[in-house]
This record gives structure tokens, sequence and C-alpha cells, in this order.
């Protein structure tokens, strides 16, 4: 596990290269074997691709140096036995997924952050690609909020950049129209969020919109109440109640504009 952590820290996090394999994967597997049949809405995959390219711009320069720079602020030295191994990774693992699963909470309930999360839930199907489209004002957001169990819990900068690709390729995995069988996906959702999870958190009905906020560790719903108790379908009509997508440009503005 050392050697693994430490491979992964020498490697920038090995981040890009796992996420892009799993991309691929998820890609391809989702076109060959569907869960629920593709509409021809072209503008999906520009929107999608086009939100990441600004993250991915703004990433190496903004994003990245935040977390290593917050990483190495830290406010106390975790005693030798808590700085490495399996468990710890994993507890640290769960405790930054938490945070998350409170955070997303925050972006639907506080008026301001929903305005910038909305842009997410404007997309009118879901695939693979939806995991990349985040305003940048968001991930920003997001990756500056982190600091904060970051610090308060010294999480070592290695198991910050396992939990980052864990949990990219959670977000692209459950967003991902791929079909598994019912009961493999039955058994999986016990643990972890399984796109029959998330998709009912993308349903066009708000009630569902304001449910199902867990990301990597399917337990935080049940838990904190806000697991829906709507099934998935592959008819369910996805985005935001009576809500349109929008050109990219307007999606990068919403946040922004008076009326978003
Ligand atoms: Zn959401």
């Amino acid at each position: 596990m050392e050697a693994l952590q430490s491979l992964m820290a020498a490697a920038g996090g090995g981040k890009p290269v796992i996420g892009g394999v799993v991309f691929v994967l998820l890609f391809v597997g989702e076109r060959l074997a569907a869960a629920a049949p593709r509409p021809q809405i072209r503008h999906r995959l520009i929107h999608n691709l086009g939100l990441w390219a600004i993250v991915l711009i703004l990433s190496p320069l903004i994003i990245a140096p935040l977390t290593a720079y917050g990483a190495n602020q830290l406010i106390w030295e975790r005693p030798e036995a808590l700085r490495a191994g399996a468990l710890v990774l994993v507890a640290d693992i769960i405790l930054l997924d938490l945070w998350t699963y409170w955070m997303h909470r925050a972006w639907h309930r506080a008026p301001i952050m929903w305005r910038f999360h909305k842009v997410h839930h404007f997309d009118e199907f879901l695939d693979t690609t939806s995991a990349f489209r985040f305003h940048a004002g968001e991930v920003m957001v997001s990756a500056l909020l982190r600091l904060i169990p970051i610090t308060l819990l010294a999480i070592p900068f290695a198991h910050v950049i396992i939990f980052e690709t864990v949990f990219i390729c959670a977000v692209m995995f459950h967003h991902s129209n791929l079909h598994l069988p019912a009961a493999f996906e039955r058994a999986l959702s016990r643990v972890f969020v399984t796109p029959s999870i998330h998709w009912v958190h993308h349903h066009a009905i708000m009630r569902d919109t304001h449910s199902n906020y867990a990301a990597i560790f399917s337990l935080w719903d049940p838990l904190f109440a806000s697991r829906s108790a709507t099934a998935r379908t592959p008819a369910m009509k996805i985005g935001l109640e009576s809500v349109e997508d929008k050109p990219l440009l307007r999606l990068i503005l919403t946040p922004f504009m008076r009326k978003a």
C-alpha cells in the first residue's frame, strides 16, 4: 500500500491516466450496452466537454496548486501510526466522501451555490461526459472548501490525490448510462453509488433533484434521510423540472445572470 501511495504521488497521483482509462472504458461500454435509450441531443457533448475544457485550463493554474498548498498547511501533525496504511487511507477517503456529501447538499440548498450547481443539472440526459459538466466556479470553490477537512484532519497529500482519483472514477461511473445486470447493481449499491441511485438525483422532478447526494459510498443518503424512494426507469425524464438546457456561453454566465 505504501508503495502504491508513493507511486501515485510521484506520478502526480496518476489521476489523469487512471481517469482517462476509466473514461474510455465507460464511454465505450455505455455505447455498447446502454441502460436507457440515448436521445439525439448533439449539443450535450459540446456543453459537457466545453465546460470541462475551462476546468482543464484552470486546473494546473489554480486548482492543483491550491490543493497542494493547502495540503502543506497542516495545523498539526498526525501521529506516525495515522500517516499511512490501508486502514488510514480508507478512513480518509470515507471522511472526504462524507464532506463531499454535505457540500453537495449545500450546492443544492444555498441559493448562491445552486446558481452554479444547476448548470450541472441542466443536462437533459446522462452519460460519462456528464461527470465533467460542472461550472468552473463550483470546481474551484469545492477545491478551496475541501482544504477545511484536509487541514483540520491533517490528511496526507497522497491520500487527497488517491481520494480525488477514486472520486472522479466514481462520478464518471454513477453518471454513466452503462447497463449493469440488475442483481449485480443492487448488490453493488449497498456499498457504492451506482447509476440507478444517481440518475434519480437527475430526475426532472424537483423532489428527486434534492435527494441522493452521495458520490462514492451509498450509506450517506439513508443515514441522513436524503434517499429518494423513486426507482430509476429507462424512460425517466432527466434534467431540471420545467427548464431546458442552454447554449454553452449562457451556461458559463448562468450564475451571474439576474434571471439564472
Ligand atoms: Zn446535484
